[in-house]
C-alpha cells in the first residue's frame, strides 16, 4: 500500500525536520488537520466552495485530433478550466478553511510562476484575512500578469533577492516570516513539499482530481481506470491529486513529467529525478540537487513553476520505488508542445503544463490505451514568453 504512515514518512521519505520555533505550529497542524478535513461541517463548506466557487467539477475532455495524431485515446482533465486558471486553488481554498478552522487571522504563502500566489491572494480575499505573498525577484519579472493579479485582490508581494531569486530563495523567506509570526499566522504551501503534514495535507485536498477522474471515465468509457496518468511535477500537488485514487491500482501506470531545463545533464535543470539525492529540503527528507557537500544546486527550466530543486516526499518514494516513471523534457520540447496542442485542440495551457504534454512523444502506449493528462493550468501567465520564440517554432 502507498500512503503516508503516522509519523508523516512515505517510505523512507518525508517527517518533519524544522526549527525548533516552528515546533508548535508543525505539531497543532499534524493533531489537527485529518479530524478537521474528515469533519461533515468543514467537506460541507470545502465541496460547495469547490463546486460554485471554483467551478468543479473540472470537464475530463476525449481530445480526439490529439488522439488520432498520437494513435492512442487521450484525456485531458481540464484543470486549466478552475478559477484563477490552475489546480492550486482546489489547496488554497481548503487550507483556508483550515486556518479558520485554527483561529488563524493572517494568511502567508511563496510562490514561483505566481499561480499559488494568486490562488491564495483570491481566497483571503474571499475570507477576508490579510495576505502576503513571497516570490523570488527572478519569477516576479518573468510572471508580471500574476503579480498584478495578487496586488488588484489586495495582497502584498514581497521579494525574495537571495540565491537564485526564484521559489526555493521565496519559500525560505516564508519560513522565516512564519518563525517571527508563530501564532496568529497559518503558512499556506502551494504543493505536496515541506514538514507532514503538508504533502498529505495537500494533496488530499487535491485529491478531488482523480475522485472526478474516476467517475468520469466511468461515464466515457465504462471503466473507472485509465491505463497511464500524465502529470508536470515541480513539487508534485496536480501530479498528487491525478495520481491519488490510482496509488493502489496497479493496473494504472504513473507517468511524472519533470523539467529538463535546457537538457538533463547541461547544468541547467530541474531534472530532480535523475540528478537528485537524498537529503533535506524545507523539512523534509526527499530527493533533491545537491553537491557532494550538501549545498542546493541552483534549478532551472524556462517554467517558473517547475523550476524548483525537490520534489515532495511522496514522489521520491513513488520513483525511488519504481512505481513512477519519471519522464524529463527540455524547455524546447515543452514549447514544442505549446505550439502543437494550441493548434490541435484550441487549448493554450502553461508552460509547466506543456511538459506533460510532450511526455507524448517519448512513452510508451499501446493503440487501445486510455492515457489522461492532467492540464494543470492555462497558459495567460506565458504568453510573453510564447511569443517571444513564436518564431523558432513557425517557421
Ligand atoms: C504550480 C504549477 C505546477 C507545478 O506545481 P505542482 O505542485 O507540481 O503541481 C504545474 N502546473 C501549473 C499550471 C502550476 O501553476
Amino acid at each position: 500500500m502507498i500512503g503516508i504512515d503516522e509519523r508523516g514518512y512515505y517510505g523512507e521519505f518525508g517527517g518533519a525536520y524544522i526549527p525548533e520555533m516552528l515546533h508548535p505550529n508543525i505539531a497543532e497542524l499534524q493533531a489537527e488537520y485529518v479530524g478537521i478535513i474528515n469533519e461533515p461541517g468543514f467537506q460541507r463548506e470545502f465541496q460547495k466552495l469547490l463546486r460554485d466557487y471554483v467551478g468543479r467539477p473540472s470537464p475530463l475532455y476525449l481530445a480526439e485530433r490529439l488522439s488520432e495524431h498520437y494513435q492512442v485515446n487521450i484525456y485531458l482533465k481540464r484543470e486549466d478550466l478552475n478559477h484563477t486558471g490552475a489546480h492550486k486553488i482546489n489547496n488554497t481554498v481548503g487550507q483556508i478553511l483550515l486556518a479558520k478552522k485554527l483561529g488563524k487571522k493572517r494568511i502567508i504563502a511563496e510562490t514561483g510562476a505566481g499561480q499559488h500566489g494568486v490562488a491564495t491572494a483570491t481566497v483571503c480575499a474571499l475570507m477576508g484575512m490579510p495576505c502576503v505573498v513571497y516570490m523570488g525577484a527572478v519569477d516576479i519579472k518573468r510572471q508580471a500578469p500574476n503579480v498584478s493579479r495578487m496586488r488588484m485582490l489586495g495582497a502584498e508581494v514581497r521579494p525574495a533577492e537571495s540565491g537564485s531569486k526564484t521559489l526555493k530563495d521565496a519559500t525560505n523567506e516564508a519560513i522565516r516570516d512564519w518563525i517571527n509570526n508563530p501564532v496568529d499566522t497559518h503558512y499556506i504551501i502551494g504543493s505536496v513539499v515541506g514538514p507532514h503534514p503538508y504533502p498529505d495535507m495537500v494533496a488530499r485536498f487535491q485529491s478531488v482530481i482523480s475522485e472526478e477522474m474516476k467517475w468520469q471515465l466511468e461515464e466515457q468509457t465504462g471503466k473507472p481506470n485509465p491505463d497511464a496518468v500524465v502529470a508536470c511535477v515541480g513539487g508534485g500537488s496536480n501530479a498528487a491529486g491525478a495520481y491519488y485514487h490510482y496509488l493502489n491500482e496497479k493496473g494504472v501506470r504513473l507517468i511524472a513529467v519533470e523539467a529538463a531545463g535546457k537538457g538533463v545533464h547541461s547544468g541547467e535543470s530541474a531534472a530532480t529525478s535523475v540528478l537528485g539525492t537524498r537529503g533535506i529540503i524545507h523539512g523534509s527528507r526527499t530527493l533533491l540537487m545537491q553537491t557532494k557537500d550538501g549545498q542546493i544546486v541552483e534549478p532551472y527550466s524556462l517554467s517558473a513553476g517547475l523550476d524548483y530543486p525537490g520534489i515532495g516526499p511522496m514522489h521520491a518514494h513513488l520513483i525511488a520505488s519504481k512505481r513512477a516513471e519519471p519522464i524529463s523534457i527540455t524547455d524546447e520540447d515543452a514549447l514544442r508542445a505549446a505550439y502543437f496542442l494550441s493548434r490541435k485542440e484550441g487549448i493554450i495551457p502553461a508552460l509547466e503544463t506543456f511538459h506533460a504534454l510532450a511526455a507524448l512523444e517519448v512513452m510508451a502506449y499501446q493503440p487501445s490505451d486510455v492515457v489522461v493528462i492532467c492540464l494543470s493550468g492555462r497558459g495567460d501567465k506565458d504568453l510573453a514568453t510564447f511569443i517571444q520564440h513564436f518564431d523558432d517554432y513557425n517557421r
